[in-house]
């Protein structure tokens, strides 16, 4: 058998001729393509802005600035999510900390959550910011989450890198009812893809405002916000320190013509989750458990081991990847890298997440996945187990 990836882009022929289209084009940079791959994620998940980047890190760093995170301030994730998650506190000089998983969605526990809260006020630590995410293409308890916003002050940026096409309460993740911002991913291995590329949703005008700006240097166009009055007919200002984080008119293209099959993608990693649901039957696995609210997306076909230990998890991690299957673990605990270390996290500090981590592992599950391969998955882990 041909080696299986865990995940893999879906690239069709009129995904290829869009960003031939735009070849020929005046514009390949940013222009004119790039805010109408904008409108088509709003109209998607049902929000007022959306802010195209490069990707989801620079999304989730421009994210916090506009939150107006910064050194006095701290900002809590999960631990068990892509170090990007918690990174952009740090590019924002600001403190993180992580708040434990509940095993059996390996998402953010919401219990432990408030009960975290609860110290922090007392000890006057509360975060500016707590970043859920939606792990796997799930979602997050957001109104749980919005409720304690209120009672404890904080902003709410969802990280949903994997998890566009996914719905909560019979809506679109990302509609930002319950969030003030909403980032997604678009590299290849996620369910749409740009290549590299990430946007931002939001539904406050300001917010946006200031990520468009931080996408571009900093700087305005707009003569209406002008401070340098009169202004010239060339006039355009850098009013804060911004970035290029800009995505080109060829990934808005290609991120467009992928927009059209984000609902059979979604549907499709469904279909395949639930027959590996059917063909697991009787191993001593189990599936990660999806919220009753929750459509997810199924960026990933998370299983657990049953009584498992480290060595046991290497072993089936290594004989997988022998025999061709591309599995995965995701994740490494973020405050297990040795960057995080270097910061002060110690190993025990999130237990959960920890066992999570020693038992997960992610089986191979794209559009285009064939019942064969999910066949010779799940055998090849039988024998194992
Ligand atoms: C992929 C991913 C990111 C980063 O996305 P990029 O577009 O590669 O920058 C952030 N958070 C999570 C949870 C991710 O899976």
């Amino acid at each position: 058998m041909a080696f299986i990836p865990y995940g893999r882009q879906n690239i069709s022929d009129a995904d290829i001729q869009a960003v031939i289209e735009i070849l020929k084009s005046p514009f390949i940079t940013q222009g004119p393509t790039v805010p109408i791959f904008e409108k088509s994620i709003s109209n998607y998940v049902n929000s007022t802005y959306s802010v195209a980047v490069n990707s989801a890190t620079s999304a989730l760093h421009i994210a916090c600035l506009a939150l107006d995170l910064g050194p006095e301030d701290s900002l809590w994730t999960s631990p068990i999510t892509f170090v990007a998650s918690a990174n952009c506190a740090l590019y924002c000089g600001a403190k993180v900390d992580f708040v434990d998983i509940d095993i059996n969605t390996g998402l953010l526990d919401i219990n432990l959550l408030k009960e975290k809260l609860t110290k922090a006020r007392r000890d006057n630590l509360l975060p500016k910011v707590i970043v859920p995410v939606h792990y796997a293409g799930s979602s997050c308890n957001m109104k749980e989450i919005y409720a304690l916003s209120k009672e404890f002050g904080f902003k709410i940026l969802e990280d949903a890198s994997h998890a566009i096409g996914g719905k909560l309460y019979g809506e679109p993740v990302g509609n930002c009812k319950y969030s003030d911002i909403c980032v997604f991913s678009f590299h290849p291995v996620k369910i749409i893809t740009t290549a590299e590329g990430g946007v931002a949703s939001t539904n406050n005008s300001y917010l946006a405002r200031k990520m468009y700006e931080l996408r571009s240097h900093g700087i305005t166009k707009d003569p209406k916000f002008f401070k340098n009055l009169p202004s010239k007919p060339w006039s355009y200002e850098q009013q804060s320190l911004g970035f290029n984080y800009r995505l080109t008119d060829i990934q808005a293209a290609l991120g467009i013509s992928q927009m059209q099959n984000l609902d059979k993608f979604v549907s499709e990693r469904n279909r395949l989750w639930k027959l590996y649901k059917e063909k697991i039957e009787g191993l001593p696995i189990s599936m990660l458990n999806i919220p009753q609210d929750v459509i997810s997306s199924l960026h990933l076909a998370v299983v657990l081991i049953n009584n498992c230990d480290p060595i046991k998890h290497q072993l089936i991690f290594s004989k997988l990847r022998e025999v061709n299957i591309g599995v995965q673990v995701h994740y490494i605990p973020v405050h297990l890298q040795p960057f995080y270390k270097s910061i002060g996290f110690k190993k025990g500090y999130l237990p959960n997440a920890e066992r999570f981590a020693e038992s997960v592992i992610s089986l191979p599950l794209f559009p285009g996945l064939n019942e064969k391969e999910q066949d010779y998955v799940v055998s090849e882990l039988s024998k194992l187990l």
